[in-house]
């Protein structure tokens, strides 16, 4: 507990003095140390400050200073330590207990995006973060705890940011972490290969003057570079340890974790608080805000009065927040008005800039002492790629080429671990047919559950090849060259290169994809990025499109399979388009795109990136797909009987006493009329049940919205399936596997696929036709493509957006635009084909 937490007349012991810089030295030089006892003498609530008893002494602290106190208190203590003797906790138990507790160490990690910070994370915890080579990955902070040393370290992976200024949300998110939080150290992850960049976030960590150890991560690329860094000099010059590291290899780990510790426990001969120079009339300024800052409070517990001048002439928002707190805000922003006001005067520039600057000047200063460059092999490499995948011309041809492979790929590879997975699935449904009394729990199992879960788990490895596809991209850095070439065609659309990654995540689940949204700036470029990503096509949606293309487009599957991610790219931007114009009306804001450099990503990386997804999905099918598939189960079990069940078995009979006279007047032909019988009451019982299921309470369904997609080329058991798909589009597949299953001849394969080839209409003026053209079958691709994305897309744009208006007109919208697609698509074909 804190400190200001303690009732009056109670003792408790210091575990753990947070807080930095000056606050830190007053309180330790009063007594306020880790071991000591503390007595609460006087705390009534609402009363600052408050008073107590350390070391003989009597002080008193403000409710702000004692919150960065931790303690001890006797009724804790027995969390940390087994009492000795029968419950009482006297003074010396108390202490062990706040030694024990005050080895648990706070670490934020704290860097530029994709300076290895998630990889780091990941080896000293044995965590399983996903690692990507693109900025936006991580946008909430992820917690892990170790044990190192005797201590417990709980490690804080920090979203990427460029800086603190609060201009971005994950900036924002950062440094609030970093101030409220008080995490005991940051450590400071800085990519070797990119030192001046990287060293910004660096000199404002040193503004905030809090304890930092600085892992100096892709020391093998400097290395491979040919720089020469003199870690020790740069080290004492920023008054910071420098550990190298290869966290992609767990190299370096140890020993940072053994200087945390050190700089912890305050016995690092290099840690110091330096000040960065701003410049002599800069420094004035500070000075003069300093002093009317020191005025309305004694220095502020989590924040040095310098820091905070700094930030006033930076001109931060956040900062005036915190000032507003401060009984003379007035006074101090009038000060900080005319310093701002004195300084761009004098020296002709926005006081942000000369900060920035001076922070380069900075930099540029230390590692002029401490650094020399190599020849830049790799960044050569690099500029060379880039020259052909960014070209203007070649660059796009080449992403296509890219997405081609990724999708052919997908098939033909795909094509193998589906025919065992089937082999293996049709062998656990003989065992069953074969073993079990016939009845309902056979019915559920055969025909529900491994009917319907094994039509979609067969798309498992499909999908694990196109997240491969996807990782390896992403863990290159060629996305980012995607976006970059995307760039300009996406600000024809009124959007940023930036939204292109949370679309291409969208390929993979468009739910991660919507959340990825939180990284673009703008308000508008968010909410127009979130509603055009359920056109890009999940891996939901793979395999609807690979029974269906397999089926009917089985001489260039991955042409047709292109072909609709195509389309839905294609209404993705004609949607942007329509919507910039109607409902946002935005204005573009400039801004930088990066372009990291190219990196090898190790196949561990890559696969667990993978197998991350896999597992998702597979949990999916567990769980979502599991219950719908025995939930449209039972909608098609029942009801057992039907109107005309009396007309079949009275068919059946007469069938069968038909032949029996026949069968009696000619013995000779007996063997060639009884198979002519079986063969006809074989239909019969088909076309019983056909008309059962017709009946049955899903068929009623998909009979009440036969004619809204009759136009599409649809029959109402196709419509079931895309009603079933709502909860999530593979069920699509599975309910088509239940429903068609009515012919299911056990000589023939159990494929689904070979099921739709030859599955004819069983009513309406069509029966007895084929059920399924390609043509249909292609409409009814475009629209599962495109129509209502899934129930969880839905809440998310509902959460991220913060209104149920855009959740609804993703809905209504996307089914709208399916239905008109396909209804094109088929009666256009249809006018073509004749
Ligand atoms: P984050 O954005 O800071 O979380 O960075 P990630 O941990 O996602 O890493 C970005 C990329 O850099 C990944 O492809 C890693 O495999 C790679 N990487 C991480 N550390 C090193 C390193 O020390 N050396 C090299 N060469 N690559 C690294
Ligand atoms: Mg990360």
């Amino acid at each position: 507990m804190r400190l200001s937490e303690v009732n009056e007349n109670h003792t408790v012991v210091i575990s753990k003095v947070m807080g930095h810089g000056a606050f830190r030295r007053r309180i330790t030089e009063m007594g306020f140390v880790r071991g000591k006892e503390v007595k609460v003498l006087k705390n009534a609530p609402l009363r600052d400050p408050v008073e107590y008893q350390v070391m003989g002494y009597h002080v008193s602290l403000r409710r702000e200073e004692a919150r960065l106190i931790e303690v001890v208190s006797p009724e804790e203590a027995l969390h940390y330590i087994e009492p000795t003797y029968d419950g009482t906790i006297d003074l010396e138990t108390l202490k062990t207990s706040a030694g024990v507790k005050g080895k648990e160490i706070n670490i934020a990690l704290a860097g530029n995006p994709n300076c290895g910070k998630t990889s780091l994370f990941n080896r000293a915890s044995g965590a399983k973060e996903h690692v990507g080579n693109y900025s936006g990955v991580t946008i909430d902070a992820t917690k892990a705890n170790l044990h190192w040393k005797g201590y417990s370290l709980t490690l804080i992976d920090l979203p990427g940011t460029y800086s603190l200024t609060a201009y971005t949300p994950e900036e924002l998110y950062s440094r609030k972490y970093i101030i409220d939080e008080t995490p005991d150290i940051v450590v400071n992850v800085v990519d070797a290969s990119n030192l001046e960049r990287n060293l910004y976030l660096t000199t404002q960590l040193i503004d905030m003057d809090i304890k930092v150890v600085l892992a100096l991560n892709m020391y093998d690329e400097l290395v491979a570079g040919g720089a020469k860094l003199d870690i020790e000099k740069l080290g004492k010059l920023l008054g910071i340890p420098i550990i190298p590291t290869m966290a992609n290899k767990g190299i370096g780990i140890d020993k940072l974790l053994n200087k945390v510790i050190d700089v912890y426990e305050e016995r690092d001969p290099i840690v110091r608080h330096i000040h960065i120079n701003y410049g002599a009339e800069m420094e004035k300024s500070i000075k003069a805000l300093q002093k009317v800052i020191r005025e309305g409070k004694p220095a502020p517990a989590r924040a040095s009065s310098r820091y905070l001048s700094l930030r006033l002439l930076d001109k931060d928002p956040e900062t005036t927040k915190i000032i507003d707190d401060f009984p003379n805000a007035a006074q101090i922003n009038a000060t900080a008005k005319k310093e701002i006001e004195r300084l761009e005067e004098r020296l002709d520039d926005d006081s942000s800039h000369l900060i920035t600057d001076a922070k380069y000047g900075f930099i540029a200063g230390a590692l002029k002492e401490s650094y020399s460059k190599g020849v830049r092999r790799r960044h050569a490499i690099t500029e060379q790629i880039d020259k052909l995948v960014t070209h203007k011309i070649y660059g796009f041809p080449l992403f296509l080429l890219f997405m081609l492979a990724t999708f052919s790929a997908t098939f033909t590879l795909g094509a193998y671990p589906m025919d065992w997975i089937n082999a293996g699935i049709s062998w656990i449904g003989d065992l069953i047919r074969n073993g079990m009394p016939n009845g309902m729990l056979k019915d559920l199992l055969i025909n529900g559950i491994i009917n319907g879960v094994g039509s979609v788990i067969v798309f498992l490895p499909n999908i694990l090849i196109l997240f491969f596809f996807l990782s390896f991209m992403e863990d290159t850095g060629y996305m980012a060259r995607a976006a970059f070439i995307m760039d300009k065609l996406m600000h024809k659309i009124g959007l940023h290169g930036r939204s292109f990654i949370p679309m291409v995540m969208g390929f993979g689940c468009n739910v991660p994809a919507i959340m990825a949204t939180r990284t673009l700036r703008n308000r508008n470029d968010r909410l127009l990025t979130m509603l055009i990503i359920p056109f890009m096509s999940c891996s939901a949606r793979l395999p609807v499109y690979i029974v269906l293309i397999s089926a009917f487009f089985g001489k260039y599957p991955g042409l047709v399979l292109m072909g609709l991610y195509l389309l839905g790219i294609l209404l993705a931007v004609g949607t942007a388009k329509l919507f910039n114009r109607t409902i946002f009306k935005q204005k573009e804001t400039p801004f930088v795109m990066e372009l990291p450099p190219y990196r090898m990503p190790t196949l561990k990386n890559t696969l667990l990136h993978m197998w991350e997804k896999g597992s998702q999905y597979l949990r999916k099918i567990g769980g979502t797909i599991l219950v719908a598939v025995i939930a449209i189960w039972a909608l098609e079990y029942f009801p057992r009987t039907s109107p005309q069940a009396e007309h079949f078995i009275q068919q059946k009979q007469e069938t069968s006493t038909l032949f029996q006279s026949k069968i009696n007047a000619h013995p000779e032909h007996a063997e060639l009329l009884i198979a002519e019988r079986d063969s006809v009451l074989h239909h019969l019982t088909m076309a019983e049940e056909s008309s059962r299921i017709e009946n049955s309470y899903i068929g009623r369904m998909g009979k009440a919205i036969e004619p809204a997609i009759r136009p599409l080329g649809f029959d109402w058991r196709m419509g079931v399936s895309l009603l079933a798909g709502l909860p999530a589009k593979e069920i699509v597949v599975s309910t088509m596997a239940i429903l068609f299953q009515v012919n299911d001849d056990p000589e023939n394969s159990h494929l689904l696929q070979e099921k739709l080839q030859t599955e004819r209409y069983t009513s309406g003026p069509n029966t007895g036709k084929p059920l399924f053209t390609p043509l249909v079958a292609l409409s009814f691709l475009i629209f599962v493509l495109i129509y209502f994305p899934c129930i969880a897309v839905i809440a998310t744009i509902r959460r991220e957006s913060g209104s149920w208006k855009w959740a609804l007109l993703t809905v209504v919208y996307t089914t709208g635009v399916a239905w008109f697609m396909a209804f094109l698509a088929y009666q256009v074909g249809t006018l073509i084909i004749g």
